[in-house]
């Protein structure tokens, strides 16, 4: 789609540059978007940390994490979002992080619920996958599409997932809304540890959630994050 697909790929570029600036991906991690003229296909770069990421990385593949598009060595974990976006038509968008102010709600009993408005975008409560159920000892790494396929059941309709001693996913309608997704989630799982940390938290109620999800589904406030996040950007 000529000048439209050099439009997306530079979107997906700038949505690794935002994650990488703000600590949600490190070295490791990765954001996908679906190709909007092919839903049986996504972006995604090659095996390379975000903050690196240039338009030359994007590669294209299928929902079998197959490479349509490119000849670079792709992430291991591409599966994730092939197994994700083929579950869940309604998504656009994937990140997968392993932001450490997740981590702890991956690796002990506390559940990560929304204490703050914004926090209510990564839903009631985000639901916990342990490979160890069904694949036992492994390197944790998510490396096939049986392993892929189960964290996205485990994932359900939501927008989010934590997988246990590993990270975190994050989908969602675009590409903005995932970005946005992933980091009130990381600020909110820091509020709750904090809190924790002081006694009993005050979380907030399922209708509280639900206002304040609906209210932050895109539009104006995700675009004014955006905007605030790719200014922080080194030019
Ligand atoms: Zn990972």
């Amino acid at each position: 789609m000529g000048s439209s697909r050099e439009a997306i790929i530079d979107e997906l570029v700038l949505a690794n540059r935002i994650l990488a600036n703000e600590n949600v991906l490190d070295a490791f991690g990765h954001v996908s978007l679906r190709d909007p003229d092919d839903p049986g296909a996504f972006f995604l770069s090659r095996s390379r940390s975000p903050g690196l990421v240039e338009a030359r990385d994007i590669m294209r593949f299928d929902l079998e994490a197959n490479v349509l598009d490119g000849d670079l060595k792709p992430y291991l974990e591409t599966v994730i979002h092939a197994a994700i976006f083929k579950a869940r038509s309604d998504v656009m968008s994937v990140v997968h992080h392993h932001d450490p102010a997740v981590l702890p709600f991956a690796v002990s009993p506390a559940r990560l619920r929304p204490v703050f408005h914004l926090g209510a975008v990564a839903g009631a409560e985000v639901p916990v996958w342990d490979s160890q159920q069904e694949f036992g000892d492994t390197s944790l790494l998510v490396s096939d599409m049986a392993m892929a396929n189960s964290l996205a059941r485990a994932m359900g309709s939501g927008p989010a997932v934590l997988l246990k001693r590993h990270g975190a996913c994050c989908a969602a309608n675009s590409l903005k809304q995932a970005v946005f997704v992933a980091i009130c989630m990381r600020d909110n799982a820091r509020l709750l540890a904090e809190a924790l940390a002081l006694g009993e938290p005050s979380y907030l109620t399922p209708g509280e959630i639900r206002a304040a999800a609906a209210k932050h589904d895109g539009g104006a406030p995700v675009e004014r994050a955006w905007e605030f996040w790719a200014s922080r950007l080194e030019p």
